[in-house]
């Protein structure tokens, strides 16, 4: 039976109480409605006792209790706004000192460091560790935390050094749909590339912006995801990082063009003849027709064509980006 928290005031009686305005410049937009963030605790798999969560800026509360009211053993929330620590320290005593809070900056912290002595470790080709990591996170963050942490999960670091750590987090919809969109979605980007080749993902549903106070512009996605134990392709993941940002410069190109930004002039006095040779060279060697644009190409080609990269830069005299 999941350990829950004793009776407590409203969140919205905690905002009011200690006078927590929203500041827009830290993304703050908060749930107020807790049916809201126990179905987002649902998404994470609902039971979280004998589970350790890392809870990305917990602001007043709401989604903190949800987690906490759903048994999790130990909950660290990392909050850079020092005004919600006195009602998140009293939150703390409640759960019996389940939950710690940190101030600092999610996108500096080191989440393994603080969580470790409660995670039981797992093979990456095991089940999930019983850690996750959780967030109705602030819009102005969610995309350079999730390329940060997709880094760290290419190489098996930081919070995935414990084994294929779940993640249940919320983007803004735009965000959560260029995440999912597969190949010839107008939502294809860099982020659907980068994300789906190393994680399933799951989209879970729907937060409209006026169930957030105060209600932003638009309506926000709960997305679970979760690490392949074998991602799609084998490649360097800086060298296709490079390779799936210069190819989606020009999203309305052919990638031809996108290509040329690999081989830079500059840097290396290569000709325009030389980089046009190069850029023939990447695609005779990759197999992937020259004149298709970035969001047709498959997680498969996006691959092809950065082994074929890293087969050209390898290469004495070939400058590369
Ligand atoms: N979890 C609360 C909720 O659901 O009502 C608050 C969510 S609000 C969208 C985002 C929270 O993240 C705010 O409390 C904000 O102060 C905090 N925040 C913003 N940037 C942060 C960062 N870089 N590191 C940690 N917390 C951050």
């Amino acid at each position: 039976m999941a350990r829950r928290l004793p009776p407590l005031p409203t969140i919205a009686d905690i905002i009011r109480l200690y006078g927590l305005s929203a500041r827009s410049q830290l993304s703050q937009n908060f749930l107020l409605d807790l049916n809201i963030t126990e179905r987002l605790v649902r998404v994470a798999g609902g039971d979280l006792s004998s589970c350790c969560v890392c809870e990305v800026g917990p602001g007043p509360g709401s989604l903190t209790r949800s987690i906490l009211n759903a048994g999790a053993a130990h909950l660290i929330a990392v909050e850079r706004d020092r005004r919600f620590l006195p009602s998140l320290e009293l939150l703390s005593e409640a759960s019996e000192d389940r939950l710690k809070v940190v101030y600092g900056d999610a996108l500096d912290f080191n989440i393994e460091e603080s969580c470790a002595s409660f995670v039981e470790g797992k093979s990456w080709e095991g089940d999930p560790p019983n850690f996750h990591l959780m967030g109705n996170l602030p819009f102005n963050v969610s995309i350079p935390l999730l390329l940060k942490w997709l880094s760290l999960m290419a190489t098996r670091t930081g919070p995935f050094s414990l084994g294929r750590t779940q993640l249940t987090l919320t983007f803004q919809k735009e965000v959560a749909e260029r995440i999912m969109a597969p190949p010839n979605d107008p939502q294809r980007s860099r982020l659907s590339v980068m994300t789906q080749h190393l994680c399933h993902v799951k989209w879970g549903f729907k937060i409209r912006g006026k169930a957030f106070t105060p209600p932003p512009k638009v309506d926000a996605v709960v997305l679970k995801l979760t690490p392949l134990v074998t991602p799609r392709i084998t490649v360097d993941y800086s060298t296709l990082e490079k390779v799936v940002k210069a190819l989606f410069q020009y999203r309305r190109k052919y990638i031809r063009r996108g290509a040329t930004l690999l081989f830079p002039e500059e840097k290396g006095g290569q000709t325009k003849a030389q980089r046009e040779g190069l850029v023939e060279e990447l695609f005779r060697l990759s197999g992937v027709e020259e004149t298709l644009r970035p969001q047709a190409l498959t997680i498969e080609q996006f691959g092809a064509l950065t082994s074929a990269y890293s087969q050209l830069v390898n290469t004495d005299n070939v400058a590369s980006l």
